[in-house]
C-alpha cells in the first residue's frame, strides 16, 4: 500500500529524490565513490554545493546584495545567531509571537539586546496571525516566523515596514514566491520543505553585519561564514546534497510560482472537506490558514483515535496533531501529492458516514 507521509517534519521528499540520493550514496554520478566518503573541497562536492547555492538563487531570486549559507544547528541556532550577529548591545530588535517556535526566537533573542513584542496571538491559542501593529522606526529588524508549523497559520502578507524583516522560513520556504529584497535574514530548516534534517539555509543581506561590537565566536559568525563559502568547517555534505537534488526537482516542477499554484489547490481540498464535514472544524482562523501545515479536530473528542486508526488503514501516516494544539494536522509540504490529500479526504468521508 502506498503510504501518504504527513509528518510535519521530517516530512515528505519526492521519490525521484530518494532514488537518487540512494545512488549517490553507492556512486556518485559514475565516480566510484560514495557522496558519504568524499571531501567537501573534491570537485565533485564544490559542484553540488554551488549548483544548490545557484538553484536557492534562481527559485527565490536572490538579489545580488544576499548571500546563500548552509549552516549546521538547525533552525534553532538561528534564533540565536541573528540577534548576536546583527543586534547591538543598545539596539532594540521587534518580535511577533506567533507561537512556540517564535516565542523560542525571543527568549533567545533576549540575551543580546531590548527585545520588543509588539503583538502574540497567544491569548487565543495561537490560532491566528497579528495585524495593525506600527513598527518602531529604531527597531533594527522585526522578526517573523512565516508559517506556523505547529497551529498551522501562516503570514498571506508581510507586515507593511520600512524595517528590514528578519524571517524564520523553515515551514514554508520555497512553496511560494517571496521578495527577499524586504529581508535582512531569511533562515529556514531544511527539513520540511527542502531536503532532510542537517542543514539550515540562511539568507542574509550583508549590510545587516558588521554593526555590532561584540566578540563572536567564529562558527557563530555569519561573515566567516561568507568569507568561507559555508566551508570554514565541514559542512553537512549529505543534506546539502538531498537539498540540492529537491531544488533541481523543484525546477523541473516550474519553481515556487508553479508550486505555489498547485500548493493553494492541494490545500483547498482539504480545507473545503474540513468545512463541509460536520465532524470536524479547523483550527486556524479562515484568512491565515496555512498552505502547508493544516490543523483540524474532530468536535467529538472521543472520536480522535478512532479516526486516526482508519487514517493509518488507508496509509496515512503522520496526521496526529502536535501535542500543545492536539487533533489532527496533516503536513502537505511541496512534495505531497494531490491524490495523498484526497486519500485523506476520502478517510474523513469514510468517517463520517460510519459515525455521522
Ligand atoms: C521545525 C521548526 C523549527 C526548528 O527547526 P530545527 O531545525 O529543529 O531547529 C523552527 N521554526 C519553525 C517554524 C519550524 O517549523
Amino acid at each position: 500500500m502506498k503510504i501518504h507521509n504527513f509528518s510535519a517534519g521530517p516530512s515528505i521528499l519526492p521519490q525521484s529524490v530518494f532514488d537518487k540520493a540512494a545512488k549517490g550514496v553507492l556512486n556518485l554520478d559514475g565516480s566510484g565513490l560514495s557522496i558519504l566518503e568524499i571531501s567537501h573541497r573534491s570537485k565533485d562536492f564544490v559542484e553540488i554545493h554551488e549548483k544548490a547555492k545557484r538553484l536557492v538563487k534562481e527559485l527565490l531570486h536572490v538579489p545580488d546584495t544576499h548571500q546563500i549559507l548552509f549552516l549546521s544547528g538547525g533552525a534553532s541556532s538561528q534564533f540565536f545567531m541573528t540577534p548576536l550577529n546583527c543586534l547591538p548591545q543598545n539596539g532594540k530588535a521587534s518580535y511577533v509571537d506567533t507561537g512556540s517556535w517564535s516565542s523560542k526566537a525571543i527568549k533567545e533573542a533576549r540575551r543580546y539586546g531590548e527585545i520588543d513584542i509588539l503583538a502574540s496571538s497567544k491569548e487565543a491559542g495561537y490560532n491566528y496571525i497579528p495585524k495593525g501593529y506600527t513598527v518602531p522606526q529604531d527597531a533594527v529588524y522585526l522578526h517573523l516566523t512565516s508559517n506556523n508549523t505547529i497551529y498551522g497559520t501562516q503570514y498571506h502578507q508581510f507586515p507593511d515596514c520600512t524595517n528590514p524583516l528578519v524571517c524564520d522560513m523553515s515551514s514554508d520556504i520555497f512553496s511560494r514566491p517571496v521578495d527577499v529584497s524586504r529581508f535582512g535574514i531569511i533562515y529556514a530548516g531544511a527539513q520540511k520543505n527542502m531536503g532532510p534534517a542537517g542543514v539550515t539555509l540562511v539568507i542574509v543581506r550583508e549590510d545587516m553585519l558588521g554593526k555590532v561590537e561584540r566578540d563572536i565566536p567564529s562558527m557563530l559568525d555569519y561573515r566567516i561564514h561568507i568569507k568561507g563559502d559555508s566551508m570554514y568547517n565541514t559542512p553537512p555534505v549529505f543534506p546539502i546534497y538531498v537539498s540540492m537534488l529537491t531544488l533541481e526537482w523543484l525546477g523541473e516542477q516550474g519553481g515556487v510560482a508553479a508550486i505555489e499554484e498547485r500548493n493553494k489547490e492541494k490545500a483547498a481540498i482539504l480545507y473545503k472537506e474540513i468545512d463541509r464535514n460536520p465532524l470536524f472544524t479547523g483550527v486556524a482562523v479562515d484568512e491565515d490558514r496555512s498552505l502547508m501545515n493544516v490543523t483540524f479536530l474532530v468536535k467529538d473528542e472521543s472520536m480522535q483515535a478512532p479516526f486516526l486508526e482508519m487514517c493509518k488503514n488507508a496509509g496515512c501516516d503522520g496526521v496526529k496533531g502536535h501535542r500543545s494544539v492536539g487533533g489532527f494536522r496533516a503536513s502537505i509540504y511541496n512534495a505531497m501529492p494531490k491524490e495523498g490529500i484526497e486519500t485523506l479526504v476520502e478517510v474523513m468521508q469514510q468517517f463520517e458516514k460510519q459515525k455521522g
